[in-house]
């Protein structure tokens, strides 16, 4: 996007991030990179309360980027109103992106049923719905995923609208960067059930960098360049089954329709 054509005044292109439903760990990864009082210089924040009281929702933005997933009416409502009133809009972090934890449930209990397990017979002050990615409701232009982003990408997302070019998605897995960090194969040498093959990269294999199994909060990694061949030959000469993979999958890939897909190239051999 770059400097706005013909603008009088403030040139900076305006910016808004909202929240729908979320842990607001994503907009608090963007307050606080390292070089935020940079980017406040470069772009007009025109909404985000993390950083002013001053915002308003929905404001006339050009990029806004949006945490959080659709869990009731008011974030319908909230997200309709916002995508109105932006020219690009992102999907921030893996609740906006894919549903987020809070969706792990979807195919397996309705809102209705979670709702009565957790609150009883109890009435919330707003109406309640089945957590869905952003996408499911509003054209998405970008997507910029995490549990939260890494703050390099977040970083990229912003240069490149500035610079009026656009961000390029990751096409390869957590692997990748896995073997770049010099880690050990914690699926290969320990048999542990870790998602970094069909994972998209992006965060430096972070959690096997600490010894701990990717669990995919990245989604699924596009264009089918996993290597399911190699992977379905490792996950059975482990013992990792279908169902492990796919329950570890759904915390944050419930809604994903490249899982199942997924799921039955590494095991049952499909194209
Ligand atoms: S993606 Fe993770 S950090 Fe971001 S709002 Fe959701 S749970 Fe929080
Ligand atoms: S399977 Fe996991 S531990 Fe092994 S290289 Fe891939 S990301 Fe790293
Ligand atoms: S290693 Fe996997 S679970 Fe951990 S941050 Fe990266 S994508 Fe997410």
């Amino acid at each position: 996007m770059g400097v706005i054509d013909g603008c009088d005044g403030d040139c900076r292109p305006r910016v808004g991030v909202y929240a729908l439903t979320s842990c607001y760990g994503c907009q608090l990864k963007l307050a606080t990179v390292n070089k935020i009082m940079e980017i406040a210089d470069t772009v007009s924040f025109e909404s985000f309360y993390m950083l002013s009281s001053a915002s308003k929702m929905p404001a006339d933005v050009d990029v806004a980027f949006v945490e959080g997933s659709v869990s009731t009416e008011k974030d319908l409502e909230e997200l309709f109103e916002i995508r109105k009133h932006s020219r690009i809009l992102v999907a921030l972090g893996a609740c906006s992106v894919n549903g987020g934890v809070q969706s792990w449930s979807e195919g397996e209990m309705n809102h209705d049923q979670l709702h009565a397990i957790v609150y009883g017979e109890e009435k919330i002050g707003m109406k309640g719905l089945q957590a869905t990615p952003i996408s499911k409701h509003v054209e998405v232009d970008y997507y910029l995923p995490g549990c939260p982003p890494e703050e390099d990408e977040i970083m990229y997302f912003i240069s490149a609208f500035l610079f009026g070019t656009f961000p390029e998605p990751k096409d390869y897995p957590v692997c990748a960067e896995c073997r770049l960090a010099g880690n050990p194969c914690i699926l290969i040498e320990r048999g542990e059930p870790c998602l970094g093959p069909v994972t998209t990269a992006g965060c430096k294999a972070r959690c096997i960098t600490f010894n701990v199994p990717c669990i995919g909060c990245r989604g699924p990694v596009p264009h089918n360049t996993a290597w399911f061949d190699s992977l379905a030959m490792t996950f059975k000469e482990k013992g990792i089954s279908e169902e492990l993979v796919r329950h570890r999958f759904r915390i944050f890939g419930a809604h994903n329709p490249d899982l199942e897909p997924m799921l039955d190239k590494i095991y049952k051999g499909g194209k």
